[in-house]
């Protein structure tokens, strides 16, 4: 029989299947709801201060007055009396339960949170992704559980044996659909620079903050489409995914090395900082 995924909500720690949740809870009639995925490796969690921070800059801009101690103390405990010592929390954060649906919450409202925490292993597994228009909000900075144009775009990714998608907004590189994306160009390593349309990754951080203290530059700019074509490699980062080597760009018929030096190197790098 599979073990029950045990979770905690409003506080109240508990199997998943005995969460009760009100159709006027915010996260199901507008996703009003923020989250966060934590991974965690060897009972440790993977730069729990970056997650909290991000966490706490998508609250600022929601106006939602998020327990930040009550956060960390449900976090961790997910972690210390999960049975697996490799995998992630996610947890999410919604304004709270409106008594009518309406667009204006009512004011003050008390904040539902909701984690798991679920095994997982990082694997090393090349993806086959599709490039496609970017149709998301202007406001992909905000770690909001309203993901859309994500689903949308990788559901229809998938059906051509798509793992991933690469969005882009006019021609201008933005990120994956649930990652951010490096290529080398010109022996450079090279990613997207942050704005309104990306969601600075964690991932994303680690890794330039590491490659930067090898004095391995990484650039950060405004990339078009034919960069990326063009790239001799190409990766994606995510909190679960880690750093997965993209092997082809179905609808550009492009072909990376997934054995790059720069990428080799980059990946020990992350892994012996983060995963050993
Ligand atoms: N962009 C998007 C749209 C994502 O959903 C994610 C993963 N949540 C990322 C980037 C990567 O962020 P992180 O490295 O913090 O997991």
């Amino acid at each position: 029989m599979k073990t029950p995924l045990k979770g905690v909500f409003n506080g109240a720690f508990d199997t998943v299947d005995n969460i009760k949740i009100s159709p006027f809870s915010r996260a199901y009639t507008f996703s009003d709801s923020l989250y966060e995925v934590v991974p965690f490796f060897n009972s440790t969690a993977i730069a729990f201060d970056h997650h909290i921070k991000r966490l706490e800059f998508s609250a600022s801009q929601l106006a939602m007055a998020v327990d930040l101690k009550k956060v960390i103390f449900e976090i961790n405990s997910l972690i210390t009396s999960s049975e697996f010592s490799n995998g992630y929390v996610y947890y999410q954060v919604t304004r709270g339960v409106d008594p009518l649906r309406s667009h204006i919450h009512e004011p003050n409202l008390k904040i539902e949170t909701f984690g798991y925490a679920k095994a997982h292993l990082f694997q090393w597994k090349p993806l086959r992704v599709s490039v496609c228009d970017d149709i998301r909000w202007g406001r992909c900075d905000i770690k909001s559980t309203s993901l859309l144009g994500n689903v949308m775009s990788m559901n229809a990714a998938k059906l051509d044996n798509c793992d991933e998608v690469i969005m882009h907004k006019d021609n201008l590189l933005t990120e994956g659909g649930a990652s951010n994306l490096f290529f080398v160009k010109n022996d450079s390593i090279c990613t997207p620079a942050l704005n309104g349309n990306i969601l600075p990754g964690i991932t994303r951080a680690l890794l330039i903050n590491e490659l930067k203290n090898y004095n391995i530059e990484v650039i950060e700019d405004n990339f078009r489409l034919e960069d990326l074509s063009n790239a001799s490699c190409a990766w994606l980062t995510s909190s679960t995914k880690g750093l997965a080597p993209i092997s082809e760009i179905s609808n550009l018929e492009s072909h990376f090395d997934l054995y790059h030096p720069l990428f080799k190197k980059s990946e020990e790098i992350f892994n012996k900082k983060f995963l050993s």
